[in-house]
């Protein structure tokens, strides 16, 4: 704990301060390049892009920049700590998408407590950037800011603490499934956690084929049933259910699937018990799952388990998501990440991890056996594959829905995006 410590605040300190720089991509050594890359030779491209707002694609730098934004009030697993403080997150996320997708980021922490403000902020944030990853904001706000954003902006806005979650954890899921012989529209699904991971992954189970009928959401005061009247919001009652159960322990005998988006060890040993036979279990709470694997261990040996950590099998982490949707959205320059396109990414994953897995990837893991089957139900971070399977799949989800503003070739862009 003390060496990650000191280890964490120098990698953070040593040589420039931060972990990220910008850096020009034209030459400037000369004075005729000087003169072109500002006054006078700037203006032509002004000039250009003010008689064709798309040409900013062409000949400035926005096409390839998203901006990290996030108020810093739901930071990680430290909670309201603020925009300042949140500046190292989202100089990490920059880090993320430079490294798996070659893509820029501005970090942009703000000051802006309110809905209200963030929302605004990003409005005015348009014309800079290609995109917006909302970050780290906490729930329901962060539902309201990102409908209204995507509403108002021409770009994609994507709140990944939401969507990144549903999407991986997803694929992880059609696989488990998959492995277990049990179809989504038949299984019976619980989940701890009612904020903004939980519903947005509920949300794009439903999507995915999941029966609403099937499925219960708890949070801090157990089972969200139709009537009950506390702590309820709207984004929670849609999916209020009509069940007598009372408490997590009655809502999950009986189930096949657990989906953990809340807190550490909720779940006990009973509970995993009294589930159904090859239960699901994603126990994805950070750093501390809701319950450990080796306590599920203890009690069955039929159970699929996935956390969010990467000393356990099956780390849903969101770094297999976010760069690559964008990757894909920028491509084609599309308005925004619709529903479409992240069904698309999961189904790409989900289909990738059945693939056979290639000795790069193996040795990057010290050669432990990677095979589709029940430890290994996701690519994983460092498989370079992931690149040139999802964006491209989320490309054509945005041509195939008319949210692209070109059109690609999609084995010309694959073969681009492998090279
Ligand atoms: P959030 O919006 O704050 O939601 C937290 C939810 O947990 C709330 O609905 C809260 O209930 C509920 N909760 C609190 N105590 C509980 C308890 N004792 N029993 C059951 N539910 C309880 O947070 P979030 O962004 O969705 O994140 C939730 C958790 O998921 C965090 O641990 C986060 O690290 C983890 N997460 C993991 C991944 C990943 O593995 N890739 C991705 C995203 C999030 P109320 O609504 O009653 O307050
Ligand atoms: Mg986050």
């Amino acid at each position: 704990m003390e060496d990650r410590r000191t280890d964490a605040l120098a990698y953070h300190r040593e040589g420039r301060p931060g972990k990220i720089e910008v850096v020009p991509t034209k030459s400037v050594s000369t004075w005729r390049d000087l003169s072109l890359a500002y006054s006078p030779g700037v203006a032509e491209p002004c000039r250009e892009i003010y008689a064709n707002p798309l040409d900013a694609f062409q000949y400035t730098a926005r096409g390839n920049l998203v901006a990290v934004v996030s108020n810093g009030t739901a930071v990680l697993g430290l909670g309201n700590i603020g925009p300042l403080a949140s500046k190292p997150v989202m100089e990490g996320k920059g880090v993320l998408f430079k490294r798996f997708a070659g893509i820029d980021v501005f970090d942009i922490e703000i000051d802006a407590p309110t809905a209200d403000d963030v929302i605004r902020f990003c409005e005015m944030l348009e014309p800079t950037v290609g995109g917006i990853n909302l970050e780290d904001i906490r729930s329901p706000d962060c539902f309201v800011i990102e409908k209204e954003l995507k509403e108002r902006l021409d770009i994609p806005v994507f709140h990944d603490d939401q969507h990144g979650t549903a999407i991986i954890g997803g694929a992880a899921l059609l696989n488990a499934l998959e492995l277990v012989g049990k179809k989504l529209d038949e299984v019976r699904i619980v989940f701890s956690g009612a904020g903004a991971s939980a519903l947005a992954t509920a949300s794009h189970l439903l999507r995915l084929g999941a029966d609403p009928a099937k499925l219960i959401m708890c949070d801090a005061d157990g089972p969200v049933y139709k009537g009950r009247d506390t702590d309820m919001n709207p984004y929670k009652e849609r999916f209020a259910a009509d069940t007598p159960h009372r408490t997590l322990a009655e809502a999950m005998a009986g189930a096949d699937v657990f989906v953990g988006l809340s807190v550490a060890r909720v779940v006990t040993r009973e509970m995993v018990a009294s589930m159904a036979a090859d239960p699901i279990i994603f126990a994805l709470a950070n750093p501390d799952p809701e319950i450990l694997p080796e306590e599920v261990e203890a009690v069955r040996d039929d159970a699929i388990i996935a956390t969010g950590r990467s000393d356990y099998p099956n780390q849903v982490n969101n770094v297999l998501g976010f760069p690559f949707i964008f990757r894909g959205a920028l491509d084609v320059r599309a308005t925004v990440v619709n529903e479409e396109m992240m069904m698309a990414a999961t189904r790409a994953l989900a289909e990738l991890a059945r693939a056979d897995v290639p000795e790069a990837v193996r040795t990057a893991y010290d050669d432990e056996p990677i095979a589709f089957g029940r430890d290994y139900l996701i690519p994983k971070p460092v498989d370079s594959r992931v690149l040139f399977h999802v964006a491209p799949a989320v490309a054509e989800a945005a041509m195939r829905t008319g949210v692209a503003r070109i059109d690609v070739d999609l084995d010309e862009y694959v073969d681009r995006l492998r090279a």
